[in-house]
């Protein structure tokens, strides 16, 4: 007899898969990475944790937690470390979902939240943006229901760049039952220029509900190393270290971390994050004086209205690959070196 597969896991299966790639246009701009690679400093920590991989990691990710919670200012025992951050939004949903409950996710956002909810057995609501291409937090208030166990907040959001306020995100804390965790998935939150990148961690000490999500991969620019973090209460993030799979930080990944998130590691990703801030800036001008339609965005990203095939076309002939988003009308493209920006403004003006 054939092996018996969830029903979910038929659907997965039927889905069209997308791993096949072609030849790739040379700037690649299409899956918001930073452009450099990572500091001397970081290569040395990781090439010397390399001389060591014949033992384990530290099972218990110990000097990796504690190197982020300083940088943060929060208690160890509130962090969680896992290979990236897309493994830490899995596991939420499996934390508290199962078969016949539900969760909410806004649309067009990071598409692992529905691949997430999906797998862990929820039924899910997809609600859209607002007009700026941020949460629209009233009508994803007005979707949790009596099932519903979690929503998912991507703030910016991925693929627009809008954000919502740290007063916002209060408020709909306030407004959503304490018994539905909420998953502020923070990718971008080291690109906002609006507010202090840290405002929302004060948050974590009014809401026992609340996770923050936040990821390596973006403004630190260690998006092969895969590693994510939550901050969260407690009891959320004994939870997560508790049901994550042993070992699953590998001892390169764990010194990356040690190091990214030294004085020295974050001056450079502190010094980089703002030559990419204010490229954004550029960028953004150049295309208002241009008249071409984008979205004011607080990440390291644009999203262009417009036909996404036509876009797409001009960029390639520019050499840029960025990402296609037909039903959400247009491209997302990453904010790379100046000179790559430059090929994005030559295709588009
Ligand atoms: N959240 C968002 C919004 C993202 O855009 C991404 C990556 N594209 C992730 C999470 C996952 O990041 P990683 O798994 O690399 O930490």
């Amino acid at each position: 007899m054939l092996l018996e597969l969830r029903s979910v896991v038929d659907r997965v299966l039927a889905a069209p898969d997308r791993s096949a790639r072609g030849a790739l246009p040379p700037i690649r701009l299409s899956q918001n990475e930073m452009p450099w690679a990572p500091a001397d400093m970081i290569v040395s920590a990781m090439t010397e944790a390399v001389r060591n991989v014949h033992r384990y990691p530290d099972y218990h990710r110990s000097a990796a937690r504690a190197a982020v919670a300083g940088a943060m200012g929060l208690d160890p025992g509130r962090i969680a470390i896992d290979n990236g951050s897309g493994s830490l939004l899995h596991a939420l949903a499996r934390l508290v979902c199962e078969p016949g409950v539900h969760g909410v996710r806004p649309a067009p956002s990071f598409e692992a939240y529905a691949a997430a909810l999906s797998l862990a057995g929820a039924e899910s609501t997809e609600v859209g943006l607002d007009e700026n291409g941020a949460m629209d937090l009233d009508a994803m208030l007005a979707a949790v229901g009596p099932d519903t166990r979690i929503v998912y907040l991507c703030n910016p959001n991925n693929p627009t760049g809008g954000m919502r306020s740290v007063e916002d995100i209060r408020n709909f804390l306030q407004r959503v039952p304490a018994s539905v965790l909420v998953v502020v998935d923070e990718a971008y939150r080291e690109f906002v220029s609006v507010e202090p990148v840290d405002a929302t961690v004060g948050l974590l000490d009014e809401f026992e509900n609340l996770v923050l999500l936040r990821t390596l991969s973006k403004a630190h620019g260690l998006a092969g190393i895969r590693v994510g973090y939550a901050a969260a209460a407690p009891r959320i993030a004994e939870a997560l270290r508790r049901t994550s799979v042993g070992f699953a930080l590998n001892s390169v990944a764990e010194a990356a971390v040690i190091a990214a998130f030294g004085p020295a590691g974050l001056a450079v990703a502190q010094e980089r994050v703002s030559v990419i801030v204010s490229e954004r800036a550029r960028v953004e001008a150049a295309l208002k004086a241009g008249n071409v339609s984008y979205v004011p965005s607080q990440a390291n990203f644009l999203f262009l209205h417009g036909d996404a095939a036509d876009l797409l076309s001009r960029l390639e002939a520019r050499g840029v690959l960025a990402r296609p988003f037909p039903r959400g009308g247009g491209v997302r493209v990453t904010i790379g070196l100046p000179e790559e920006n430059d090929a994005v403004l030559g295709a588009l003006l």
